[in-house]
Parts: structure tokens; sequence; C-alpha cells
């Protein structure tokens, strides 16, 4: 009795474990966004990132380490993470090595056994390879791109898996540790605060922590030659600012000029829309204008020039929208940057410019042929339009176009509503358009089918 009951009991166990290990299953390789379908994977919900990256300047190459520690949202019999132009050395799950592939931007990694569903786990990946810059729809470059001095290091909307492996989606926001080794000498800037600068044998490695979570096209890791330093804005906010050295003296003096605005303009969107939503602040000046545009890195815009007030408002009202009510979805861009524009030309009007409704004036008299009506503001269609002027002049006109209508003590209430119930998260063109109805008491419908939905210059609204 006693065999043949040992029989039947490890025939049970050998049919169990199949039958359980079938529940398992792959987590997606990608979250279907209209532009960028791979971008971003399922299965999985990332927490925090350590990421430890030594830059070798004169190979323009990096080797890497990244620890991600994640929470399953699903039973995974393997997962992605996202990794363009880089090798990956090895794998562990949980300490233990794992089995991984890489085809395109997916590196697939498959556990020794099954993570489950509410379970955290980490990830840690070592990769490595030469610096290649991600090329964008509109052929814009982002990533990590090598300067004469160093990398400046940006990732609208997909240039972070260029130099780190990462749940590359805005719908993913997560918690950051950055280590960046670089020569000594070299400064290298990155999200959050500044832990610690340790030099050893010749290299340099800056410590910054971002403990407030980031989606993973605000991460930064700029470096190069810098001067660098911190201030302190409103109620000892610390501020780092960096200005490459390569500018001559009249560049230097304007770029001190246009950063000590930085604490006036926090306190100004701080009273206007809410506070200010990081623990640090601050700009990475670099002599990179070959890149063609400034980005809002989390707490830290980065500008391939020394940047005017206007870009440096624009930049630092991104901390609140975009940055902190984050697009769920790329089409949506005009939530980033109709806000961002219509925030510069508000602080515009602070500091003595033309008023807003100037600047709407301004452009409503462009002729209907001009290319700032069209494409639709939230009917984006081709990722290439992501940065077209309609997404920025016609989306802030869009805006002033409300704060008329609904009247501005309402519209005020509905910019401070947006960043109260959106803060840390991500949001949709409905959720802004059920808010501003909501606040406002008013139906929109009409308004907003005019001013978002529809290509052309609005003719009556
Ligand atoms: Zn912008």
């Amino acid at each position: 009795m006693r065999r043949v009951f040992t029989a039947v009991l490890s025939l049970t166990v050998a049919l169990a474990i199949p039958s359980a290990a079938a529940a398992f299953s792959p987590g997606a390789p990608g979250l279907g966004d209209p532009f960028f379908p791979d971008q971003g994977n399922g299965g999985y919900d990332a927490l925090h990132y350590d990421v430890a990256i030594d830059y070798r300047y004169d190979a323009q190459s990096l080797r890497g380490t990244v620890l991600m520690t994640a929470r399953a949202t699903q039973d995974l019999s393997s997962f992605n993470l996202d990794l363009r132009g880089l090798q990956v050395r090895s794998v562990r799950v949980n300490g233990r090595f794992a089995d991984r592939s890489q085809a395109g931007q997916e590196l697939t990694i498959t556990p020794s056994g099954g993570l489950r569903a509410g379970r955290t786990f980490t990830a840690l990946v070592e990769y490595g390879g030469t610096a290649t810059p991600v090329v964008d729809p509109d052929e814009s470059i982002e990533g990590w791109i090598p300067t004469p001095d160093g990398a400046f290091v940006v990732g609208e909307p997909q240039g972070t898996p260029g130099w780190m492996p990462v749940n590359d989606t805005p719908r993913d926001k997560a918690t950051y540790a950055f280590a960046i080794t670089v020569p000594k000498g070299k400064t290298a800037v990155a999200n959050g605060k500044l832990v610690s600068k340790v030099t050893l044998g010749g290299k340099t490695t800056w410590l910054w922590k971002e403990d407030d979570p980031m989606a993973s096209y605000l991460a930064t890791a700029t470096n190069g030659d810098f001067r660098f330093w911190k201030t302190t804005g409103p109620g000892g906010l610390p501020i780092y600012n960096a200005v490459d050295t390569a500018f001559g003296p009249e560049d230097q003096a304007a770029a001190d000029e246009v950063l000590a605005k930085q604490g006036d303009i926090i306190t100004f969107f701080s009273g206007l829309f809410g506070p200010y939503p990081y623990a640090s602040a601050g700009a990475i000046v670099d002599d990179a204008d070959f890149v063609g545009y400034a980005l809002e890195s989390q707490g830290r815009a980065n500008y391939d020039r020394v940047p005017d007030e206007d870009t440096v408002a624009h930049e630092i009202a991104h901390q609140w929208f975009g940055n902190s009510v984050t697009l769920g979805s790329w089409p949506d861009i005009w939530l980033n940057e109709g806000f961002a524009t219509w925030a510069e030309w508000r602080w515009g009007e602070e500091a003595g410019g033309p008023t807003v409704q100037d600047q709407f004036d301004r452009f409503y008299a462009r002729p209907p042929t001009s290319s700032i009506w069209s494409p639709p503001v939230a009917g984006l269609t081709d990722p290439a339009d992501l940065f077209t002027s309609s997404t920025y002049i016609k989306g802030a006109m869009a805006l002033q176009a409300l704060r008329v209508k609904v009247g501005d003590p309402a519209f005020t209430q509905i910019l401070r509503a947006w960043f109260a119930e959106g803060r840390a998260q991500t949001v949709t063109t409905a959720d802004f358009i059920a808010l501003a109805e909501r606040v406002s008491g008013q139906e929109l419908s009409p308004f907003f089918d005019t001013w978002l939905f529809t290509a052309g210059k609005p003719v009556s609204w």
C-alpha cells in the first residue's frame, strides 16, 4: 500500500506542475500606443530603477547596470524591457541568471521560474555598447547624443531605451537613482537631488536620486564640461544649474541672467497652478545646438543652447503639465505642449510683455492657410506631427479661448483642478474636457470640437 500511495502522489505532483506553469504567460511586448506600439511592456509595474552607467569618452561607449524593482501584475512566464542599440551581457531576476533575447527594441527576459501576480521582483541587466542616438519619425534625434565634450541626454518620446533598459511608457512612472561615471573633471547631471560625487582612479561618479515618480522619457544624464552650481529657490527648493564651459563670456552672462529667473517663474506658476511638484529644479545649458530643441526633463530641463526667458518659462511650466500631469498616449501631446505654451505666454504677460490675449490675437490674425491651424490639435494621426506648431500654438489658443468662454475664475479653477487631480498620473484629452465641463458647469463639446478636433482656422465657437 505504501508503495502504491507514493506512486499516486508523485503522479499527482507531476501533473500539478505543468498545469500550474501553464497559468503563467508572457507579458505583452508593447502597450499599443497609436504612434509607438512597441513602447512599454505589459505584465508588471516598474517601481524603481537603480541605474549605473560608466561613459567612456574616447570610444563614445557606455557600460551600464540597471536594477529594476517591479511588481508583477499577472502571472509572468517572461517579460520585456525596452532597449535600443545596446547589447545585453547578462540578466538576473531575483538574483538568479535568466534567459534573454533581443530583437528590435525588445529585450525579452525569461526567468528560471514564473513570477506570481502581485509579487515584487528585481531584474538586474548588465549591458553596453556604442551610444547611438535614436532617430524619430520627424527625423529629430534623441537618446544618448554624443557632443564634443560629453553627451546630451534627452528621451522624448522614445530615447531613454537608447541608454538604459526601461519600461518605456509614460504610463509606468517610477523613482530613479543614477550613478553616472565620467572622466574626472567632467560633470554629469541627472534628475532629482545630488547625493554625492566620488572621484576614484581618474573617474568621477555623480550620484543623483529622483524620489518623485517620473515617466521614462523625462530621464536625463547629460554630461560634459560644465560650470555647475547649486542655488535655492522658493521655500529653499534646491536648484541645480550646469552651463557648458565652451560658451564665451557673453553667452555665459546671458545664461546666468536667464537661469536666475527660475525661482521667480516657479513662484509665479506655483501660485497659479498649485505647489511645484518636485523636490528640486534646475537647468542644463549645453552647447549642442545641432540637436535643435530643448526638453523639460523632470526637474532639470535640457537646453541645447542658451535659452531665452520664454523657453525657460515653457520648460518650467512642463513640470506641472507634462511631467506631473502626463499624457497617457502620444497623440495627446497637446496636453503637454498647448498647456506649456499658454503658461509661457502667461509668464510673458507677468513679466511685462504682451498679454496672453495679445498673443492669441496675433496668431488669430494668421490666414486660414497657416500651418498653425492643422492638423487638428487633439486628432494627430502621424507621429511625425508630434511637435508641429498646431499642438503648441493652436493648443495654447484653445486654452485661451476656453478662458474667455468660461471666464477667468472658472478657467483658473480648471487649471488648478487639472493639476491637483492629475498629479503624478497620466491623463487623456477626454479627461480634460470632462473636467472643464464639470468645473465650469457648461456643456463644451461644440467648443472643443471646433478647437481640438477640427482642422483649419476656427471661425466661431
Ligand atoms: Zn514643450
